[in-house]
């Protein structure tokens, strides 16, 4: 039984396919990393796990229920709106870019959603948003703007934020990518804290390091297929495809 189940993914953006046929699987409390190549499609199939991009064709199912199949004519065919909200609440979003509400404080940040579909009393949604803001380091920032936090600590409200809403699974994309050197580690380690309470985390990312310690499964994307993918160890240290050695080459050349 699968959490997030995703086959035969196809996307493309005017002539270009760029996702031509991706699947993933991903049991609960998985710990996925997504490497590859700039353009290789890594962010449009989060963005379409997410339903922040439609898939052309293939399904995509959230704790056995589907989100997208194809239709009786290949092309795939969504359910309704209000459906589909349920299902993304399921999944909490990271992305490289913060993302934080400019005008609303840290605290504010993290209630506003909850505040909006959940039938909890402020008091009671307040006191989860401050939990989480400890959980991630941050709670003596509660009445800070985002603008008044690092780098690093604005992506740790962004986790909190996106675990604000009880997510099923967390889905990163490059979170430290925007970051400075020395801010990344304060959050991959909000990141692996998460990981070994056994939240189920889909991760694109390039920080090898990272994916080898936390990951249990690597997958190597390159356009818009999956090239091979395995335990973190076998990929990261031994990979048999020589796109995936090129890369991992390039990549740890680079840092
Ligand atoms: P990655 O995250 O692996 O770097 P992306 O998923 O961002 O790759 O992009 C894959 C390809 O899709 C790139 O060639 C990119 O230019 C193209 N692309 C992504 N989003 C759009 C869009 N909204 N419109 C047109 N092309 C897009
Ligand atoms: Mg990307």
């Amino acid at each position: 039984m699968y959490i997030l189940q995703a086959l035969d993914i196809y996307k493309r953006f005017h002539q270009t396919e760029v996702l031509k046929g991706i699947s993933l699987q991903v049991k609960k409390g998985e710990v996925i990393a997504v490497i590859g190549p700039s353009g290789s499609g890594k962010s449009t199939f989060l963005r379409c796990l997410n339903r922040l991009e439609t898939v052309d064709r293939g399904m995509i199912e959230i704790e056995g229920e589907v989100m997208v199949q194809n239709g009786p004519d290949g092309k795939a065919v969504y359910g309704n709106e209000k459906e589909i909200a349920r299902l993304r609440r399921k999944m909490g979003m990271v992305f490289q870019s913060f993302n934080l509400f400019p005008h609303m404080s840290v605290l504010q940040n993290l209630m506003l959603a909850p505040m909006m579909v959940q039938n909890a009393q402020e008091a009671e949604i307040e006191s989860m948003a401050r939990t989480l803001l400890d959980k991630v380091g941050l709670a003596h920032k509660a009445n800070n703007y985002p603008f008044e936090l690092s780098g690093g600590q604005q992506q740790r409200v962004a986790i909190a934020r996106a675990l604000a809403m009880n997510p099923d699974i967390m889905c990163f994309d490059e979170p430290t990518s925007a970051l400075d050197p020395e801010l990344t580690g304060e959050v991959l380690r909000v990141m692996k804290d998460l990981a070994m309470e056994h939240m189920t985390m889909v991760v694109v990312t390039h920080e090898i390091g990272f994916a080898r310690e936390v990951a249990n499964r690597v997958i190597f994307m390159d356009e818009g297929v999956i090239i091979e993918q395995g335990p973190a160890q076998e990929i990261l240290t031994n990979p048999r495809h020589e796109r995936t050695q090129a890369f991992l080459g390039t990549v740890l050349m680079a840092r």
